[in-house]
């Protein structure tokens, strides 16, 4: 009786408008635009009658996706924070239960809460836990409950209308594809904002966020430093960025040091990239097979990307380089990704269709020369790896560009398709992608003796210290020069 009393009850989690005005929202960096919507948002919450007289209404769902760790909880409090507003968090996964009924009380429970407070502001996290399609196969159990629970925020949110009392309801998945489409539905989350990793820019600003509270030198020494590490930490999110700072504090405190140093900023950026770069020392710990197979995939997609120059994210800088990145645990761990780190276009981008198509061949590449060097018969896990790499760009370009002869309409996936538009995707992905296969083919042909001369198989055409296989690493600027000085083979024409 005691457990079964609390089952109905909203397990959400309530933070008053003072605890929550701490965080605002410049405690978010990188990525302004969306500070800006954001803001939007907090001005007419909070002047509401002002701006209904001018027939603005404050949307009623903010949906923030993006992967773990990019800030979208951090921008709920900033939300709530800055408005000043009592905020109710909760998690998609307190309302899958296996009791009937207990999903939907609990969601009508979180409303009616919130109501009682307005204006406030709800936080769903992970709504994909709740809000996923109908209908989809019912993994785990619990199915019917679930849509009972969605049916509620459904129910809930549409309900809004009739009552004046103000209630922001933000969600956040890292899993916008499976949500259900009556929650993007015009009156419920109807502003939809992608929180993204952080550019290089973004990553410097972050950096500096999380570096207010900690011991430098002096500010130029420490905005030098945090550059470097910006540089470094490609792909990396805010969460993982505030770590590196946070560690780098503690192993300065454990040396009994006063200052933050490049030694311990460099250490921890190492420790959360969980993995260290294979030195001459440590390069045995690869199994020379796959070190081979490794060397001819940096040194292919090298090439291809010098073919291919990308105007927006310019192929690895001249201070860049290649390098052969091994986590020290477990080879089975080992980036199936090229390693490539490209220097960043902090402009915005525009692509054309031709950039779309060059992904594709990009993609392409260490499939290609795979096959070439060891034979179809002998391809491993990176081959894989890139063919799904290249049907997903292809995918994209097809039902979602309107660029091609599928069609000028956009569609969000797969299920979309009714089945005899299924069958034209089929052919049409399988045009482009031969299209690929042919060219980066023809490519790596034409450019076979820099491929081999970065990986350091072939006869040295410059000297013998360009050798990715021995060195485990290259410098762009070398890659460059092996590039325009490598003697060429004719292509074959590819059929377009
Ligand atoms: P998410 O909800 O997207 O998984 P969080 O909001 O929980 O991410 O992020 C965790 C922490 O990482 C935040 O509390 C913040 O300290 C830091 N963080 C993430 N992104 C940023 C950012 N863009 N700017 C500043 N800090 C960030």
């Amino acid at each position: 009786r005691h457990a079964l009393g609390s089952l109905g009850k909203s397990r959400a989690k309530f933070i008053s408008a003072e605890e929550t005005t701490g965080v605002t929202f410049d405690d978010f960096a990188g990525q302004e635009y969306i500070k800006r919507e954001l803001q939007e948002i907090v001005r007419i919450l909070k002047n509401d009658e002002e701006f209904q007289d001018k027939g603005i209404y404050c949307p009623k769902g903010v949906l923030l996706h993006g992967p773990p760790g990019t800030g979208k909880t951090l921008l709920a409090k900033a939300i709530a924070g800055e408005a000043g507003l009592p905020f109710f968090a909760a998690n998609g996964t307190d309302f899958v239960e296996m009791f009937v009924g207990v999903a939907a009380s609990r969601v009508k429970d979180l409303f009616a809460n919130a109501r009682s407070y307005a204006p406030s502001i709800i936080f769903i996290d992970e709504i994909d836990a709740i809000g996923s399609k109908r209908g989809g196969p019912d993994i785990g159990g619990g199915g019917a409950e679930r849509e009972q629970g969605l049916l509620q925020i459904l129910t809930e949110m549409d309900g809004f209308k009739e009552s004046t009392a103000q209630v922001l309801v933000i969600g956040a998945t890292n899993r916008l594809d499976i949500l259900d489409p009556a929650l993007l539905r015009k009156g419920r989350f109807d502003k939809i904002i992608r929180v993204g990793l952080p550019s290089r820019d973004g990553r410097l600003a972050i950096l500096k966020v999380h570096a207010r509270n900690k011991f430098f030198r002096s500010n130029l020494e420490r905005d030098a430093l945090l550059q470097e590490i910006a540089d470094l930490a490609v792909d990396f999110t805010g969460a993982e960025l505030q770590n590196i700072l946070n560690e780098a504090g503690i192993l300065t405190a454990r040396k009994d040091k006063d200052f933050i140093e490049r030694e311990e900023l460099l250490e921890a950026l190492k420790r959360q990239k969980g993995t260290f770069e294979t030195g001459q020392e440590d390069s045995t710990t690869i199994p020379e097979d796959l070190k081979i197979r490794l060397a001819y995939r940096e040194a292919a997609v090298a090439v291809v990307a010098c073919y291919f120059p990308d105007p927006y994210r310019p192929f690895i800088q001249a201070s860049g380089e290649i390098k052969f990145i091994v986590s020290n645990t477990d080879i089975s761990t080992i980036s199936s990704k090229p390693n490539m780190q490209y220097a960043e276009f902090s402009g915005k981008a525009f692509f054309r269709k031709s950039d779309y198509v060059n992904l594709i061949v990009k993609a392409c590449t260490p499939r290609v020369i795979e096959e070439e060097m060891f034979g179809i018969d002998n391809l491993s896990w990176i081959s894989a790896k890139a063919t799904s790499e290249a049907s997903r760009h292809a995918e994209f370009l097809i039902l979602q560009t309107g660029m091609t002869a599928f069609g000028k309409a956009y569609y969000r996936n797969l299920s979309d398709l009714v089945p005899n538009l299924a069958a034209k995707l089929e052919s049409l992905r399988s045009e482009y992608i031969r299209f690929a296969v042919e060219k980066c083919s023809s490519v790596l042909h034409e450019y076979h003796s820099a491929v081999e001369t970065i990986t350091g198989t072939g006869t040295q055409i410059i000297a013998c210290f360009y050798v990715l296989l021995e060195k485990g690493w290259i410098k762009a600027d070398e890659i460059w020069d092996i590039y325009r000085k490598a003697p060429r083979i004719p292509q074959k024409p590819v059929r377009p």
